[in-house]
């Protein structure tokens, strides 16, 4: 009898580039090697031209990490792109939590202290959603979690974009590459707080010491003292995960449930926000060096958790983000997050169709 049952589509693999560099330790060499990868690239920039706003979306690291990338490693790639448009800036938002970058005056500063401003470069810097991160712009993506996302307005407007990730793991994800800095590093400060909505602290009270430094850092006041013990009022945290890495006795853990799944799937839709706000016009750059458990948010240099392996490179944020967590080694990750299945991203971003897991690996 013949069989009517329609196969399965098969899935063309999307090319990733790998460029290895194991020691990091010279600035001249690392700018060949990040050179060597973006030329890989550049075929398939077509979309930009002369005219175009051309952003390189980047972050620049807490005021008190050395883990960011250094403007040196980029001057291969900014005077290459300075020959296709004079429009290139390098463009952020400003965080959830109240440190120094959630604003625009103090994120100014801080990428200022780490080498990012237009005397040193030669480009502007812009701060995409504004003063306070109240400017965004609404896209519409029809996901499973959102019908619409909250994007900042200055990456909404520009024509294009470069993507550039420091891969890290992440306290709420598991592993930060180029689908958080496009879902996460893109919202305006609504989308940020829609997509951490869900994913709440525990307080073990019988660790607790009452010092009050969970207190002191929550960005909602939604934590008190009482009998000596921090108390939490759920309704009004936002889940932003400050409090964790401010205890010191281990108090405070994120409840790593379906709040994390969700967690991931919706920091996706918002990365599926920003590329059609870009009509697919993005490229992504990961760098796998001083992979450390946090990611650069933290006030503090960790060590890393695995070896540098070097310089990756695509069109396809999910193609990327895979090959380095293969890279890397996704066991790296589960050892510091036992409890986070760091694929779920990589599953729900091939759901709503933002690029495959499924990637062919060239070596530069
Ligand atoms: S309680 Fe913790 S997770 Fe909730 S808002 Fe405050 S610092 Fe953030
Ligand atoms: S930081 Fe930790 S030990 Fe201190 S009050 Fe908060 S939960 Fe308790």
């Amino acid at each position: 009898m013949q069989n009517h049952s329609k196969a399965a589509p098969k899935t063309t693999p999307s090319k990733v580039y790998v460029k290895r560099l194991r020691d990091w330790s010279d600035d001249q060499q690392i700018n060949e090697t990040v050179l060597s990868a973006w030329q890989c690239l550049e075929p398939t920039l077509d979309f930009i031209d002369k005219n175009s706003f051309t952003a390189i979306k980047l972050t620049f690291g807490e005021e008190d990490t050395s883990g960011y990338i250094k403007p040196v490693w980029l001057a291969g790639i900014l005077n290459s792109l300075k020959q296709k448009t004079e429009n290139i800036f390098i463009v952020e938002t400003n965080t959830l939590y109240r440190e120094k970058r959630s604003n625009a005056v103090g994120h100014l500063h801080v990428a200022n202290s780490h080498g990012y401003s237009l005397d040193k470069i030669g480009i502007p810097v812009i701060i995409a959603d504004g003063l306070r991160g109240r400017d965004g712009q609404t896209i519409s993506i029809r996901g499973d979690h959102f019908e619409n996302v909250k994007i900042a307005r200055g990456i909404c407007e520009s024509d294009n974009m470069i993507c550039i990730s420091h891969v890290t793991g992440h306290m709420q994800s598991g592993f930060a590459g180029a689908l958080k800095n496009l879902g996460m590093g893109c919202a305006s400060r609504q989308g940020k707080l829609l997509q951490h909505s869900g994913t709440l602290p525990e307080i073990i009270i019988d660790k607790c010491a009452g010092c009050g430094a969970c207190m002191s850092v929550c960005p909602a006041n939604a934590i008190g003292i009482k009998k000596k013990k921090a108390i939490l009022v759920n309704e009004r945290c936002i889940g932003c995960g400050e409090c964790t890495v401010a205890c010191r006795t281990g108090a405070i853990d994120i409840k790593y449930d379906e709040n994390v799944v969700k967690f991931q799937e919706k920091m996706v839709e918002y990365a599926l926000g920003v590329k059609k706000a870009l009509s697919s016009k993005i490229a992504y750059l990961n760098f796998l060096e001083t992979v450390t458990k946090n990611c650069d948010c933290m006030s503090k240099n960790e060590t890393p958790i695995a070896p540098d392996i070097g310089i990756i490179c695509g069109t396809d944020p999910v193609a990327v983000d895979k090959a380095s967590m293969d890279l890397i080694g996704i066991d790296k990750f589960k050892e510091q997050f036992p409890d986070i299945d760091l694929l779920i991203q990589i599953k729900h971003a091939e759901k709503i169709k933002l690029g495959t897991g499924q990637y062919e690996l060239l070596e530069i």
